[in-house]
């Protein structure tokens, strides 16, 4: 209804909606926009823009091949829906590298890239922290200069923050600054590539900024959460979110980063920032062994809990496969494909893997729920054809389900052998089987 009270209330159907009112639920609705009425006042495109923006306002920042999309979250907890946005991760560098150091280090954070269950992990920007020295717009323009990332830069000095401003459009920086910094330099945040992050300490001090951000006409932004003191940066990230989401309260409606001081406590801030509710955190870390298991934290809490990661039902040879080889037996979960997959790799024994469809869940869950089973295995094995491809009528399935030989032996042509519980133990299993007879 207060869609509809802002329309024109004509019914004239240009919008192809037979009633302005059916026009406003299609609105409510998501599938329609206010910009297919063409008869709106001034005042009432206004007034419905801000009401169809999203809870929490949604924005990418772009540099080069790298796309970060930050906030548009809708819920506070990930198992009432999903959440959608990835909590960008930084490495900080420190000031005063030069020449090859530096781009030695700007190198190895950009080489932090892993793959897991196929999806390729890496740092998503370089973040650096005004030191004070008169040399520092020109050090942080250095570092842009030698990466490919977008940079994440953290000063309260206004001369600063105009200089990095007077850099190219499209740059692809975040400037981490104070909220009268913010204001004073609204025109320079309005240019595509530069997006403010207003440093709070305090819930108070975020509902101000949001109303800043409001004032100066800044779509596009960020609360920068400062505070050193661990309960309460997490406390502000959630209040925030909460207040948002649950109170609609718009001067809360942006995503919000973290960048406390380096300290021992700033690796597990980072990791709580990441499940609650973190849109960057920033990491003194750029080793592997750090940085890895926060990225791996990172994908589990962003895919959606309603659809678990899956890969296609089909058969995949592994190696050079030939008639004799193996044809091993397992679920289209992800995690269990790509383990499964490794570890064959690992055992140089090239085999065929036969994936089943179990809408992406793992052995044991699906043999529970009744959807890895006999009737569905040996419809698998047919619709795969994977024995127009051997010549042997053998199968592995996993240890998990070793009570399901007996009836897939009854009920089929196969010999069925029993591989390893867990993948681990798929190397010494394929070692063992070749040099058994047939
Ligand atoms: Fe109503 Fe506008 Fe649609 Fe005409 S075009 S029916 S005025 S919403």
């Amino acid at each position: 209804m207060d869609i509809f009270k802002l329309l024109p209330k004509t019914n004239c159907k240009e919008c192809k909606s037979p009633s302005c009112l059916a026009f406003a639920m299609k609105m409510a609705a998501g599938r329609a926009s206010f910009e297919q009425c063409p008869h709106l006042s001034d005042e009432s495109r206004i007034k419905l823009e801000e009401l169809m923006l999203p809870p929490i306002i949604q924005f990418e920042i772009r540099r080069g091949r790298k796309t970060l999309q930050m906030g548009g979250e809708k819920v506070i907890y990930r198992h009432e829906e999903s959440f959608y946005s990835p909590t960008a991760v930084a490495v900080e560098i420190p000031t005063g590298l030069f020449g090859d150091e530096l781009r030695k280090k700007v190198e190895k954070i950009e080489n932090l890239r892993f793959e897991r269950v196929g999806q390729e992990m890496s740092v998503d920007f370089i973040a650096l922290e005004d030191d004070g020295e008169e040399s520092f717009a020109d050090y942080a323009g250095d570092v842009f200069s030698k990466t490919a990332l977008p940079l994440a830069v953290k000063t309260e000095r206004p001369a600063i923050v105009e200089k990095i401003l007077s850099w190219n459009e499209n740059a692809g920086v975040l400037i981490c600054t104070t909220v009268e910094n913010i204001k004073n330099n609204a025109d320079g945040f309005k240019k595509p590539g530069f997006i403010p992050a207003a440093m709070v300490e305090t819930v108070e001090e975020a509902k101000n900024a949001g109303a800043v951000f409001k004032e100066v006409g800044i779509k596009n932004a960020l609360f920068a959460v400062v505070s050193s003191k661990h309960f309460d940066a997490l406390k502000i990230l959630y209040r925030c979110r909460l207040e948002a989401l649950a109170y609609k309260k718009r001067e809360f409606g942006y995503p919000a980063l973290l960048w406390d001081e380096p300290s021992e406590m700033r690796y597990y801030n980072a990791a709580a920032g990441i499940m609650k509710h973190a849109s960057l955190v920033v990491l003194s870390d750029d080793s592997p062994d750090r940085v890895l298991p926060l990225l791996t934290l990172r994908q589990n809490i962003f895919t959606d809990p309603r659809r678990p990661i899956q890969v296609e039902a089909k058969v995949y040879e592994i190696g050079q496969v030939n008639e004799h080889s193996p044809v091993i037996i397992t679920t289209n979960f992800s995690l269990t494909y790509f383990s499964v997959a490794q570890e064959i790799e690992a055992a140089r024994t090239p085999s065929y893997l036969l994936i089943i469809d179990t809408d992406g869940t793992s052995v044991l869950t699906a043999w529970s729920a009744d959807r890895f089973n006999p009737k569905t295995i040996l419809e698998g094995i047919e619709k795969s054809g994977v024995f127009e491809k051997v010549k042997h009528r053998e199968i592995v399935i996993p240890g998990y389900v070793a009570m399901l030989k007996e009836e897939l032996e009854e009920a089929s042509e196969y010999r069925v052998r029993v591989g390893p519980r867990e993948a681990a133990g798929i190397p010494e299993y394929l070692r063992k089987l070749s040099r058994t007879p047939a």
